[in-house]
């Protein structure tokens, strides 16, 4: 069978696990693929570094409470969390963008808060069954 380098298609007449006909091409190959994934996580990351950004101002005013309207405005995308959270018997839900969380108090406005330092990050909270139907009762 025929093998071609999977950078440039030419010809491999190497070892049979040969994948690329250089070293040029591999760097290629690979340099091109790292862009790719950098790009895919950057879109992401802005979004969550703008966010955070906006939450930390809103924490150096008081109260901290914002128009999500007006933070939609100027660039907050909602969806854009690193964890949620349901609280208190009617789990209303704590949306968390790494040691910033916020709530929303109507269909309006936002509270914002710090999160204490021995908050668990990863805590495996089981959810309930229910979870998507209380998300969805939640103002957004
Ligand atoms: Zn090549």
């Amino acid at each position: 069978m025929k093998r071609s380098c999977i950078q440039c298609d030419e010809p491999l007449y190497g070892r049979s696990d040969q994948r690329f006909c250089s070293t040029s091409c591999r760097s290629h190959y690979h340099n091109h693929k790292r862009e790719i994934e950098n790009k895919t996580f950057y879109a992401a990351h802005k979004h969550l570094i703008t966010n955070y950004k906006m939450l930390t101002k809103i924490l150096e005013q008081h109260p901290h409470i914002a128009s999500i309207n007006q933070l939609v405005r100027f660039g907050f995308v909602a969806s854009k969390i690193t964890e949620i959270e349901l609280e208190g018997p009617n789990a209303r839900p704590l949306f968390y963008l790494y040691d910033i969380g916020y709530r929303y108090l109507d269909q309006k406005h936002i509270e914002v808060f710090k999160c204490s330092k021995d908050r668990s990050w990863h805590s495996n909270r089981q959810l309930r069954p229910d979870w998507f139907d209380s998300l969805q009762k939640a103002p957004l």
